[in-house]
């Protein structure tokens, strides 16, 4: 490598990866290369890293990135290849209204790329098809905060992991996919002998080790179990009052409802669900985590609200060391929710449904045209292509060919469609591939901005290395192309700091529309105060900074209570039969990233896991005459996979679980999601990826 560093000295970035938001430091080597370390002074992570910040350095390539537009596979100028997209776009709109054409994002694009995207395509194109693969992540989270808080609020932040004692993981292998919060945990419990952690997970995981208690839940039990939780809670006394009489309202309907509910639907037995419950009602400090075990499901967002439900009963919500935690699976999953990148959302936590949150938004952007509904999200977006309704697609930083469900599909999909358009790093990706039109965009250490990690902490990407090619930065490509569709002003943006600047302000807008999501503190930052911004929570106000919400009982709802919702316990919308006898659960392994795009180019990384693989139980495999390291044929209605058996007793019988990591490029045979059925959550749209059906066979070659 021979990378030309552009500081002179040390950069503080911040880690491209998960929803934790490390703060890094980066500086350069004689050799050529970047060196990597933690940033001690960064709230995230306080001098930590996990294995793939750690291997930054080994991700930074040159060799197969994409330098120059791309028009048919043919090298073009940037003038005829953004021209080309303009153009197609207007036509298509012109020919068959605004609702043909679509963008689909991603929470690894910056904040201020994702505030554009958003305002061209709501303000200006006039349509809500715009949607992120930040769906397939925690739209539920969203959902069920809106249902609860009238916002999509986080309540807490990391430290409250640390103040607990009592830390309840359910849906998270939080020690694989968020590495470094697992370690701030570890870390506490070893300073803390009273603190306990509870781990609520089918699979037996890395998680689990420092469980005190790991209750392998039937796939899907969560609501089932916390709304045993909520009836214990009544039962026992453990209701504060108080805080239910003043701030909630639905606390009875809610009790009620969890009272039907079958707890033996949780598959667990009756002393562990006791002795769950017992732990968490009497534990004041509680802190209940979750993550894609809770949000990738058919009944996310009840889940969510079960959970919510606990917290908001006993008042054990935004104090030290007390709350709900939903974290978030990509760096930018935040930043992208608070810049209205879902097709059900405006910016600054605006509501697209609500007249006045449109009005203000329409007149601040001076836009011609608002949509009034929701847009088209992930699943729909993607059957909306297959169905010829949309007909022009720009997809940007994200490969939906192998990330999402039911992948053959959209794949299919997207060779149907008129006009795809992918901004990326790479012409290599499978979805790339099928483009008509690849920009190049600028990538981690490229390029320019902030994102918000799990806690609402906004913190700056900075570029230390020039863009290759003749790459530019997304909300730059996507600008260009708003100005040649017609709207000069709009979109004459100079830089990632005077779009901040316009989003800051508003933000001050919702603020006064009674949102949660107000960084007008932030209104009048230079350039160069922009450049120098440390990390910080928001809001961001004259009078506030940062801080814990809920802890004075004031809510975002109309009455300014909370809403606990009564929650019916639904099963996974797949059903194992005689031909798909085994629920497929999907994940993350430690060391892998996505499509592995950036993480591949780590020789060190793979090492950690090479190939795909699928966990089985040692009884279905014996029963199946499979043996270690067997090559399994994994079939689903939607699709076939080879996998190499992984026989243990992490999963349980009836069970297995891959890792969603591999795409065509790296093992032909062995993507996962196109096994996973599309089903999604009525209320929040994300697709239940853990709980698909499948049968699992002996590879036999032919
Ligand atoms: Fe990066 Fe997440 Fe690891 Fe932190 S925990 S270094 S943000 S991947």
């Amino acid at each position: 490598k021979n990378l030309q560093f552009a500081p002179a000295s040390t950069c503080k970035t911040t880690c491209p990866y998960c929803g934790v938001g490390c703060g890094v430091l980066v500086s350069p080597e004689k050799t050529g290369g970047i060196k990597v370390k933690a940033d001690p002074d960064h709230p995230a992570n306080l001098g930590r890293l996990c294995s793939k910040g750690t291997a930054l350095a080994e991700t930074i390539w040159l060799d197969d990135r994409l330098l120059h537009p791309q028009v048919n596979g043919a090298r073009a100028s940037w003038d005829d290849a953004l021209e080309l997209v303009a153009q197609r776009f207007k036509g298509t709109i012109a020919e068959h209204g605004p609702d043909s054409v679509a963008f689909y994002v991603s929470g690894q694009l910056l904040t201020e790329d994702y505030y554009v995207a958003n305002k061209l395509m709501k303000g200006f194109i006039g349509s809500a098809n715009i949607d992120t693969n930040s769906r397939l992540c925690m739209a539920s989270s969203v959902a069920g905060h809106k249902r609860a808080f009238g916002t999509d609020t986080v309540p807490g932040q990391y430290t409250d992991l640390e103040q607990a004692d009592l830390v309840v993981l359910t849906g998270s292998n939080l020690a694989w996919c968020h590495p470094v919060l697992y370690q701030r945990i570890v870390a506490a419990k070893k300073a803390n002998p009273k603190m306990k952690v509870v781990n609520i997970d089918p699979r037996r995981t890395a998680t689990s080790d420092i469980a005190d208690l790991h209750l392998a839940i039937a796939p899907g039990g969560d609501a089932a179990l916390f709304n045993r939780l909520l009836v214990e809670i009544h039962e026992q006394g453990a209701v504060d009052s108080s805080f239910v009489g003043q701030h909630v309202d639905g606390f009875d309907d809610a009790v009620n409802a969890a009272s039907s509910c079958d707890s033996t639907v949780t598959g667990l037995s009756e002393a562990d669900i006791r002795a769950f419950c017992n732990m968490w009602i009497g534990t004041e400090k509680v802190v209940t985590v979750y993550s894609q075990g809770v949000n990738q499901s058919s009944a996310g967002s009840d889940k969510v609200n079960a959970i919510l439900n606990c917290h908001l009963a006993t008042g054990r919500i935004g104090q030290p060391g007390m709350g709900p935690f939903s974290v978030t699976g990509q760096p930018n999953a935040m930043g992208g929710r608070e810049v209205g990148g879902l097709a059900n959302m405006l910016a600054c936590h605006l509501d697209l449904e609500n007249a006045e949150h449109r009005s203000a938004v329409k007149t601040f952007w001076a836009a011609p045209d608002m949509p009034e509904a929701a847009g088209l999200k992930a699943v729909d977006m993607f059957n909306a292509v297959a169905e010829g309704r949309i007909k022009a697609i720009w997809i940007m930083c994200t490969n939906p060919v192998v990330s999402m469900p039911d992948a053959d599909a959209v794949k299919a999909a997207l060779e149907g469609c008129d006009f795809v358009v992918v901004s990326d790093l790479t012409a290599d990706t499978d979805t790339a591939k099928l483009a008509h039109v690849v920009l190049p965009a600028t990538g981690w250490g490229e390029k320019d901005g902030t994102v918000t990690n799990s806690e609402r902490c906004i913190s700056r990407q900075r570029g230390f290395l020039p863009a290759p090619g003749e790459a530019r930065h997304d909300w730059d490509i996507m600008s260009d192309v708003g100005r040649r569709m017609g709207w000069h002003d709009a979109f004459d943006y100079q830089s990632p700091a005077e779009i901040f600047r316009e989003y800051a302000v508003l933000s001050g807008i919702a603020g006064q529309l009674g949102r949660d999501f107000d960084i007008s503190g932030l209104s009048d930052l230079g350039d160069d105060a922009y450049d120098s911004l440390e990390p910080l929570h928001w809001p961001v106000t004259a009078i506030r900074a940062g801080g814990r919400f809920f802890g004075d009982g004031r809510f975002f709802t109309p009455s300014g209570k909370a809403r606990m919702l009564p929650i019916h316990f639904r099963t996974p919308q797949s059903h194992p039969s005689a031909q798909y006898p085994f629920r497929l659960n999907t994940g993350r392994v430690r060391d892998h990233w996505h499509t592995m795009t950036r993480s591949a180019k780590s020789s060190r990384l793979s090492q950690h896991l090479a190939e795909p693989y699928l966990e089985i139980h040692p009884s279905d495999a014996t029963r199946l005459g499979i043996a270690p390291a067997d090559i399994v044929r994994v079939t689903s209605p939607q699709g076939a996979s080879l996998l190499r058996a992984l026989v243990t007793d992490r999963v349980h019988a009836g069970q297995v679980f891959a890792p969603m990591h591999w795409t065509a490029q790296y093992a032909s045979a062995g993507r996962v999601d196109t096994l996973v059925a599309a089903h999604t959550d009525p209320v929040s749209g994300q697709p239940e990826s853990k709980a698909s059906v499948v049968n699992v066979e002996k590879f036999q070659a032919k």
